[in-house]
C-alpha cells in the first residue's frame, strides 16, 4: 500500500534492471556496484538506522552501513538470502541472472557446470536458497475466474530417484482463467489429503473471496460457497469422451509441471523439497509473457532481500514431508 505523495512506479529497464548482458557486465562489474544496486532494493526510500532513525550512514569496506549518529552497523546482507555467505555478491548476481535468463530454469548440476562451482551440494544449495525468495511475501490473491483441481507428482512414474515408492504428493493447482481463452497467473501447494479441510483451506489462502471458483464434483470442495466463492462445479458428463477436460486451466499447469520436473531436472527431485520446485515453477509461469528478462532478475533480487536466510542444514535437515499420503481421492474415485 502507498502512502500520500508516494508514486507507483514501475521498474525501467535500463535504470532499474539491465537490458542486456552487457549493461549487466558493467553495472556489476565490482562487488560495489553490486552492494550498491542491493542497498537501493532493499532501503528503496533509502537507509535508516534500525535503532535511531537517522538516514545519515556510511558504507565501511565489509559492506556495514554506519550510522553516524548512533554508531549502529547494519549489514546489508542480514535478513536476505545473502546472509552470510562467504562468496562476493558478484557471483550470487551472475547466477541470478543466469538462472533467470534460463526459459526453463536451470539445474544444480547445471549451474556447478556453467558457473564452475566447485561443489554440486553448493550449486544445489544456492538454487535452494534462490527458490525460497521465488515467492514473493504477502503476494495478491488470485481473482475473477479461478479453476481449482488437484494432480498426484512422484511415485511409480519415475519421479523419485534411487529407491521406488509407491507415495506421491499431492499438489492442489488453482489458476485465473481468462475469457474467450487465455490464462492468469497460477498457485501450486502441496496439501497433505484431499478433505475439505485441506482443499477449502488451500482455496482461502490463495483465493480473493468473491471470484468464481470452478471445481470438478468432489465433495472436498462442497463448502466453498459457505466461505464467500462463487462455486461452480463441474461434473463430468456419462459421455466418457477422454478429450474432454472438465478443468483445463490445471490440466494444463500439471501437465507443464510434470514435464518440467522430469525434463529440466530429470525427476531428481526429492519429493521433501518439492515445495521450492513449486515456487519456482510459479513464479516462471507467472512471469512467462515478461519480454524483459532483465525484469526477472531484478523481480528475483528484490525477494531475494525480503526473505529469511536458509542454510544448507535447513535445508535438508529442517523439512520433513507431512504431506505424503495414499491418493484417498484416486483410490474411491477408482474403487
Ligand atoms: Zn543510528
Amino acid at each position: 500500500m502507498l502512502g500520500m505523495g508516494e508514486q507507483a512506479s514501475y521498474p525501467v529497464g535500463g535504470i532499474d534492471y539491465p537490458q542486456t548482458i552487457q549493461e549487466f557486465d558493467e553495472w556489476f562489474a565490482t562487488e560495489d556496484g553490486c552492494a550498491k544496486y542491493l542497498m537501493r532494493l532493499r532501503w528503496p526510500q533509502g537507509f535508516r538506522c534500525p535503532r535511531c532513525g537517522s538516514q545519515d550512514a556510511w558504507l565501511t569496506a565489509r559492506y556495514l552501513l554506519h550510522c553516524k549518529h548512533c554508531q549502529r552497523q547494519t549489514s546489508i546482507t542480514a535478513g536476505t538470502v545473502f546472509e552470510g555467505t562467504r562468496k562476493p555478491l558478484r557471483i550470487w548476481f551472475q547466477v541470478i541472472w543466469y538462472i533467470t535468463n534460463q526459459k526453463l530454469g536451470v539445474s544444480a548440476l547445471g549451474l556447478k557446470r556453467v558457473l564452475g562451482f566447485g561443489s554440486y551440494q553448493t550449486a544445489w544449495t544456492w538454487l535452494h536458497k534462490l527458490r525460497r525468495a521465488m515467492v514473493r511475501p504477502g503476494r495478491d490473491m488470485l481473482n475473477g475466474h479461478i479453476e481449482v483441481d488437484e494432480t498426484y507428482i512422484g511415485g511409480e512414474e519415475g519421479g523419485v530417484r534411487g529407491r521406488k515408492t509407491k507415495s506421491k504428493s499431492i499438489v492442489a493447482i488453482a489458476i485465473e482463467v481468462h475469457f474467450p481463452k487465455g490464462f492468469g497467473r497460477v498457485r501450486i501447494r502441496q496439501v497433505p489429503d484431499v478433505t475439505g479441510a485441506s482443499l477449502v483451506e488451500f482455496v482461502k489462502d490463495v483465493v480473493a473471496v468473491g471470484s468464481v471458483v470452478a471445481t470438478d464434483g468432489w465433495r472436498g470442495y462442497s463448502s466453498l460457497s459457505e466461505h464467500g466463492y462463487r462455486h461452480h462445479r463441474r461434473v463430468q458428463t456419462g459421455s466418457g469422451d477422454p478429450a474432454h477436460v472438465v478443468l483445463p486451466g490445471p490440466h494444463r499447469i500439471a501437465a507443464l509441471l510434470k514435464r518440467w520436473l522430469l525434463g529440466t531436472h530429470q525427476g531428481a527431485v526429492r519429493y521433501d523439497h518439492l515445495d521450492y520446485y513449486l515456487d519456482e515453477y510459479t513464479f516462471r509461469f507467472n512471469r512467462r509473457s515478461s519480454k524483459a528478462r532483465g525484469l526477472l532478475f531484478y523481480r528475483l533480487l528484490e525477494q531475494a532481500v525480503q526473505v529469511s536466510p536458509t542454510t544448507y542444514r535447513g535445508i535438508v535437515g529442517g523439512v520433513t514431508n507431512p504431506v505424503r499420503r495414499p491418493p484417498q481421492k484416486e483410490l474411491e474415485r477408482n474403487g
